[in-house]
């Protein structure tokens, strides 16, 4: 067997000890490597080093080592409830220390012996009390406790135990690799002090200073990544797209609109490097309505013309779909053989599709994530579009590209985002921008009303579907639970309150309103969609699901409930839903947020502008609140400790410097360079794993 290395799985271990049983809730943290495990940092520590307790405030938590000065003994209270009582002799003051329902530890605290505890101090009639909570043994007296994220349920003991094991069994395979220069000049650390430190800290500052040196190297290895990618796509041979003129000519001459004139720019821009013997690597950035498909569309065609497949990946099914029915039609009589490869196919269905997409006779492929799984294989695939963008990581991406021979890429976002972030976030790519919308669209009107204000604006909808427009209504929750807020209106309620006014026999009108919702099958989720699209109902009350790329012409109205829990970015794309025709189009965000709340200002930030990207500008400065839902709106990408907006200056160093490496020819090749060629090696491994 070969030699275990820091990209090896950590099955690799189980030899040494490490059991399956936390090899697999590893797993579900998404760690699956040594390098993984040992880069898998903690957010905040426990302090369980014995304090001073005059130089703690009151009612703070606090670990103090004494000597116990009593015989320690038991009272119990209510039913079976116990204190154990041990006073400890600290620093010349007396302690009064209980432990509430732990009896045992009655035999492990004696007179006169040297103890550590930790609990909650407080001050009572100048007498200190300690309501302790645990007994720390010898051993862990001296240490700080990292917690780790967690989710599924996995205990921080486990991640805690099995870092621990791996840190003994592999630390010597702890490298430093940024060049010793860039080290010297921001006074980074040695990496295996830093790993050290962030999971066993003697001290917090040992800990700051080795966190400093983690959020440096998070930026760096991505940016790293990032341009190596750059580099490579340079040097190959990319698919060359010598596409029908005459062809793209009647496709524009039948479209039922002109192209805007940033459409027929970046088009303009696309085509120039499709026809390029290099391989394409582009974003087109354009706010909601901007009309990026018809864009994607041209480029298609034009690829498909010189005898090459295409794709397009998008994150959602019901967007899917939707791209699979526009684009038969805009293609008619074009020779596009349209595939849509989701994850609800029959087996059957499934294994034709995978056949024609294998043979070339389909020369369009339309899916979600399902498009990079192993099983699908492609028939000279010359171009692959990925839309909204941001919801995909660099990874994807890449996994899409690997499909082909250097196929040109097109990725298409509406986030705009500043310039720095820009590069961190699409540093390996050149990008359009679609800086217009179609002409005759009125901005949208935007109003923030209270929730007991809404039946005030019940006379209004009916209005607007007596005139033939269509409504969404979105909530944030699909149901109540009882963990879920209980000042968020849920779907299912908002549904039912809609349907007794505008459902059949409904108090004001008989209008019909459908439900749609994240938890409903794919199959379920088209329907529906497909329903509203074809005005069996006016009303459609669902939750973000529909947030991205949905587009129904004739929905004027966008009525958001517990508006002011979501994001910034997400308001907008919701709001982008409307507004795609001629007609005048109005949001409604419904929202109580608190007085001077970050709440409040994204209602008026949402009010005051439909530019996308003032709204993102402010986006960016209202970070950091914590409260709102869809981060992953934003198209920045998430680091393991690094914060891309909090850290902003490493950022830009971390950025620079991997620049300048990248920059020198043969940089792979210089021996300074060695640990980091190998670093930026175990990431790739790892996607293989998964
Ligand atoms: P997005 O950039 O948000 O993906 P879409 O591509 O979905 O936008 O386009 C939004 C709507 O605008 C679609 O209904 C599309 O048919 C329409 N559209 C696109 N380009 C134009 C244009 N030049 N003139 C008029 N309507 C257009
Ligand atoms: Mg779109």
């Amino acid at each position: 067997m070969s030699k275990i290395t820091l990209g090896s799985p950590l099955s690799r271990l189980r030899k040494a000890g490490l059991t399956p049983y936390y090899i697999n809730k590893m797993k579900k943290l998404g760690v699956h490597t040594i390098y993984d495990a040992l880069t898998y940092f903690p957010f905040r520590y426990n302090d369980f080093r014995a304090q001073d307790l005059t130089q703690v405030p009151d009612k703070a938590k606090i670990t103090l080592k004494g000597q116990v000065s009593n015989h320690p003994y038991t009272t119990t209270y209510g039913y079976r409830r116990t204190i154990l009582h041990v006073r400890l002799l600290t620093n010349g003051y007396q302690v009064r220390v209980n432990f509430f329902n732990q009896p045992w530890l009655k035999n492990k605290i004696h007179f006169s012996q040297i103890v550590i505890v930790y609990g909650r101090l407080s001050v009572f009639n100048n007498q200190y009390q300690l309501n302790a909570q645990k007994l720390l043994s010898g051993k862990s007296a001296h240490q700080m406790d990292a917690v780790y994220p967690s989710s599924h349920r996995v205990k921080q003991t486990t991640i805690r135990k099995t870092i621990r094991f791996v840190y003994e069994h592999c630390h010597n395979l702890i490298k430093t690799y940024l060049p010793s220069s860039i080290m010297q000049k921001y006074k980074l650390e040695p990496e295996p002090k830093v790993i050290h430190d962030l999971h066993f800290p003697d001290n917090m500052l040992d800990e700051r200073l080795a966190r400093r040196t983690a959020k440096f190297n998070d930026f760096f290895l991505f940016q790293m990544k990032v341009q190596s990618l750059r580099e490579e796509d340079k040097k190959h041979q990319g698919v060359q797209i010598k596409y029908n003129p005459t062809i793209l000519k009647k496709f524009l001459d039948n479209l039922p609109f002109k192209l805007t004139s940033a459409q027929r720019r970046v088009s303009g821009e696309i085509i120039y490097d499709l026809a390029k013997p290099i391989e394409m690597n582009r974003l087109l950035q354009g706010d909601v309505g901007s009309g990026k498909t018809i864009v994607a569309a041209i480029a298609i065609l034009a690829t498909v013309s010189s005898g090459y497949q295409t794709a397009i990946m998008v994150p959602t099914g019901v967007l899917a779909k939707q791209h699979a029915k526009n684009l038969s039609k805009t293609f008619k009589g074009f020779g596009i053989n349209i595939g849509l490869l989701v994850s609800d196919l029959k087996p059957k269905d499934k294994r034709e599709l995978l056949k024609h997409i294998a043979d070339g006779s389909i020369n369009l492929v339309i899916g979600t994530d399902a498009l990079i799984q192993e099983a699908v294989k492609y028939h000279h695939l010359g171009l692959a579009v990925i839309d909204e963008q941001h919801r995909f990581g660099v990874d994807q991406r890449q996994a899409l590209r690997m499909k082909g021979h250097n196929p040109n890429m097109l990725a298409m976002t509406a986030t705009p985002i500043p310039r720095t972030l820009e590069i961190t976030a699409y540093g390996d790519m050149d990008v359009s921008v679609i800086d217009q919308l179609p002409q005759g669209r009125k901005p949208v009107i935007t109003k923030w009303v209270h929730l007991k204000q809404v039946h005030q604006l019940l006379s209004k909808l009916k209005n607007i579907m007596d005139a033939g427009e269509q409504i969404y209504v979105v909530a944030p929750l699909v149901k109540q639970t009882k963990h879920s807020d209980q000042n968020m209106l849920d779907a299912e309620t908002i549904y039912y309150t809609f349907q007794r006014y505008f459902g059949q026999n409904g108090l004001l009108g008989n209008y019909g309103v459908g439900l749609l919702h994240g938890q409903m099958d794919d199959e379920k989720k088209d329907h529906i969609m497909s329903d509203f699209k074809k005005k069996k109902f006016n009303i459609l009350v669902a939750t973000t699901v529909i947030e991205v790329g949905v587009d129904v012409k004739d929905a004027s109205v966008m009525m958001i409930f517990n508006a002011d829990h979501f994001g910034l970015s997400q308001l907008h794309q919701l709001r982008g839903r409307v507004g795609r025709g001629s007609q005048q189009a109005y949001c409604y965000l419904i929202a109580d947020p608190k007085p001077r709340s970050t709440g409040v200002k994204r209602m008026q930030v949402m009010e005051s502008t439909t530019n996308g990207f003032k709204i993102s500008k402010y986006d960016l400065q209202l970070r950091g609140s914590g409260d709102i839902f869809g981060e992953s709106q934003s198209g920045i990408p998430s680091f393991k400790v690094g914060d891309p907006i909090g850290d902003r200056v490493i950022l830009e160093c971390a950025q620079q410097e991997a620049f300048k490496i990248v920059e020198q020819n043969g940089w792979q090749k210089s021996p300074q360079n060695l640990e980091l060629v190998h670093v930026l090696r175990i990431k790739e491994d790892t996607k293989i794993l998964d």
